[in-house]
């Protein structure tokens, strides 16, 4: 149901880092193939070394500069700058395209950002389509980038909120366990919020009662930083901040080859438009993996689309939810499980449930596209899911295809609401990492060829951490300029 990702492991499991991933993901990678192989074969691409993905590089200090380059790569740089339209081309102007543009302009004044989105606005896909939840970090297992980057993203994001006067609250939230079987995960989850340093509360039924009166539980964790904003808002102001910064944003620019020569990427629009850059960054969400193809390199990984469908309470019922509660993830699921949530404009939504879509941008079940949801079925990671969690899946859809199977799910919390006060709203699309065992990426993925950084897995709380997500791919990005 209605999920964010949650971490995929048992609990008390040592979470893979980035590096044992992002060697999982090398391991994994293959030429493309079927649908994708055709998509990746282009003039430029076709002639581009399959280069494989290498290890993230080490993070350093936020803002560092790209440190020294000896005179011959600088000549090099400068002949390769000549030649070149721009210093780096960011493809997506979602939240981690123009966070990441924003902070190379910050991190490195001067340097030539190009950031290409194929929609004719900011934000149109998941950043514009997602709870508005500022998480606090609190599911995500200490050492993972999720963990470093949702600690800091929160507090930096309403700090962003409030200077830029984007509307958010921190309003703290209840995990809410409402079966004995959950009470272990839900002290597990307490611990982890105490080794996080977060404000954790633990509640009893009566409690829960204090701060949402029509809850039903068992125990819960009120988290005190949890809050919500606009991250569609926050994504444009970031855009304007880069632009006024000297970055380029065109929209309608939809990426369709990429070609590569010596120092230099060449990306060409589906309008005939040529950008030629020094490196080239790949934010492109959902289709993150076939930008990857198209620059030559092999992601080792599909995206599998997830769709998070939701409800919206009546305006005459909202007030039966005060702010937000979340129900204890299982951990045998990547995602967080329906919840409600009060948005930032007063309106009550009950989702995202978790189910698949059947085309990358395929918001409800009638939008189908065959050549994307063949290369889904053709894909073995996709069987290896169905084949673990069918159980699972099989009771995702019941309630996606009965309203009715959904309110009774959503009763477990609130026990009040009946299928007469929801009412259907606009679904997401979880942009899912799949490697080809069928392992559902958890952690932030985020790879690197000659001149390219492929963002490969930025699902929830990516939003959240959006700011020092950028910063850490800005660094990236300097770095590869030398
Ligand atoms: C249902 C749901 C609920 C969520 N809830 C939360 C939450 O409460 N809190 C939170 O922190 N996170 C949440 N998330 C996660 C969060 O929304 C994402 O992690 C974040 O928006 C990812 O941003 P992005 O920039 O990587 O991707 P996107 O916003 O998808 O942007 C990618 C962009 O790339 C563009 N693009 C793709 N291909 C091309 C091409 N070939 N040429 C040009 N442009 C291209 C697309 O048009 C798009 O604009 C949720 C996500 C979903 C789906």
């Amino acid at each position: 149901m209605a999920f964010e990702q949650a971490e995929g492991r048992p609990e008390g499991e040592a979470p893979e880092g980035p590096a044992e991933v992002a060697r999982r993901a090398q391991a994994g990678a293959k030429e493309p193939a079927g649908a994708d192989r055709a998509a990746a074969r282009s003039t430029d691409a076709s002639s581009a070394p399959r280069t494989p993905l290498a290890p993230p590089a080490a993070p350093s200090a936020p803002g560092g500069s790209a440190g020294a380059a000896t005179p011959a790569a600088r000549a090099r740089n400068a002949g390769s700058a000549a030649r070149s339209d721009c210093d780096v081309v960011i493809i997506g102007a979602g939240i981690v395209g123009l966070s990441t543009a924003y902070a190379i302009t910050r991190a490195a004044p001067g340097t030539r950002v190009v950031v290409l989105e194929k929609e004719p606005g900011p934000a149109r896909h998941q950043t514009g389509r997602n709870s508005g939840v500022i998480h606090s970090g609190i599911y995500y297992p200490p050492g993972s980038l999720k963990a470093r980057f949702a600690l800091e993203g929160s507090a930096e994001m309403a700090k962003f909120c409030a200077e830029h006067d984007i509307p958010h609250e921190i309003t703290g939230k209840l995990i809410v366990a409402t079966d004995r079987a959950e009470l272990p995960r839900l002290h597990s989850l307490i611990q982890r919020g105490r080794e996080h340093g977060l404000p954790v509360r633990e509640l009893g039924p009566a409690q829960i009662l204090e701060y949402e009166p029509e809850v039903r539980g068992l125990a819960a964790i009120h988290v005190g930083t949890t809050g919500i904003a606009d991250f569609g808002a926050v994504a444009a102001r970031l855009g304007r901040l880069a632009t006024e910064a000297g970055a380029r944003i065109e929209y309608g620019a939809d990426v369709r080859t990429i070609g590569r020569r010596a120092g230099r990427v060449a990306v060409r629009t589906a309008g005939g438009r040529i950008v030629r850059a020094r490196a080239l960054v790949n934010c492109a969400g959902l289709h993150c993996d076939r930008v990857t193809r198209l620059a030559g390199d092999a992601p080792g990984m599909r995206i599998v689309p997830f769709r998070g469908e939701y409800y919206s309470l009546s305006p005459a019922r909202d007030s039966l939810v005060r702010g937000l509660v979340y129900p204890v993830p299982d951990p045998a699921f990547p995602f967080l499980g329906v919840h409600l949530t009060r948005g930032i404009h007063g309106e009550v939504h009950v989702g995202p449930n978790a189910v698949p879509a059947l085309a990358r941008e395929g918001y409800d079940w009638r939008t189908v596209r065959p050549g994307e949801l063949a290369g889904t079925l053709a894909y073995p990671g996709a069987w290896q899911i169905a084949r673990r969690h069918w159980r699972y899946g099989t009771g995702e859809l019941h309630r996606s295809l009965s309203k009715r199977a959904f309110t009774d799910a959503v009763r477990r919390l609130l026990p009040a609401v009946t299928a007469d006060d929801l009412t259907p709203a606009p679904a997401g699309v979880r942009a899912q990492a799949v490697l080809p065992d069928g392992t559902l990426v958890d952690d932030f993925l985020i790879t690197e060829g000659p001149h390219t950084i492929h963002v490969l897995n930025a699902p929830s709380p990516a939003a959240t951490a959006s700011l020092p997500i950028g910063r850490e791919i800005a660094e990236r990005a300097v770095r590869l300029l030398g």
